[in-house]
């Protein structure tokens, strides 16, 4: 958790909760997992119980003492639909997004059926973003249940990005991030199934983010497609919500 993310799509994280457990292809690396792991069984590391789930009540309301406006990524190290998550700590996650209006909030699940099945509980005001993510075509249904939702700003994450997804029906959604595996283990990503999802967004008029090329070395492998970069997010950043970044 950091007031400073190195992600590229995101100023922020801030995780009320820790540890998942794995649902899809997409999580057979998962980042947070290793990270969590290598520090199991360590006395008052706060990852002692390496990626177990663990709800924070103590980190609540920790974006209010951000005084300065940001993106925040929730959860970067766990799911908050995780079916463990119970909804009485998920309603206080969103009870602290709704009071800390000047920071935008960006929810990330590839728990789309349990999204949905909650949506109506759940107060979406205009700073609250929800995504799912998507690595393949197998799991586009995943993009069917977010649209159900109320959330006002609907993004995927497109990452790791592990096969092609052709025809993605994108009505209704206002963002999407793509990018390759990175780390030893990683899955080769293909320039062909980038292109095709940027001329998807490009076609249906949705914003794309060009995250990262990933592989061993993503630092040299960058982040360029086509001879630019790709960083295109919802104008509603400023507009809509209240946070003026
Ligand atoms: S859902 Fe996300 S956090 Fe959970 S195991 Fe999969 S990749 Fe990791």
């Amino acid at each position: 958790m950091s007031e400073n993310s190195p992600i590229e799509w995101t100023d922020a994280t801030w995780n009320p909760i820790t540890g998942c457990t794995k649902v899809s292809p997409g999580c057979a690396n998962c980042y947070a997992e290793t990270f969590a792991e290598r520090f199991r069984g360590v006395p008052g590391h706060p990852y002692q119980q390496g990626f177990d789930l663990k709800l924070w009540s103590n980190r609540l309301e920790l974006p209010l003492t951000w005084r300065k406006p940001k993106r925040i990524f929730v959860n970067s190290m766990s799911d908050l639909f995780h079916k463990d998550v119970p909804l009485e700590f998920i309603l206080e996650v969103f009870h602290t997004m709704n009071k800390a209006d000047w920071h935008c909030f960006q929810t990330l699940t590839k728990r789309a059926d349990r999204l949905l099945e909650l949506d109506r509980h759940l107060p979406w005001t205009d700073n609250i973003w929800a995504g799912v993510s998507v690595e393949n075509a197998d799991y586009v249904h995943r993009i069917d249940y977010l649209r159900e939702t109320h959330a006002k700003t609907k993004f995927l994450s497109v990452e790791p990005l592990l096969g092609a997804i052709p025809d993605m029906n994108l009505k209704g959604i206002d963002w999407v991030i793509v990018g390759g595996e990175s780390g030893n283990r990683c899955r080769p990503v293909q320039k062909d199934w980038v292109l095709d999802i940027r001329d998807q967004c490009q076609r249906a008029g949705v914003h794309f983010f060009f995250k990262q090329w990933g592989g061993r070395n993503k630092k040299a492998a960058g982040r360029v497609l086509e001879g630019r970069t790709w960083d295109e997010m919802p104008p509603s950043i400023a507009s809509k919500n209240k946070c003026a970044i």
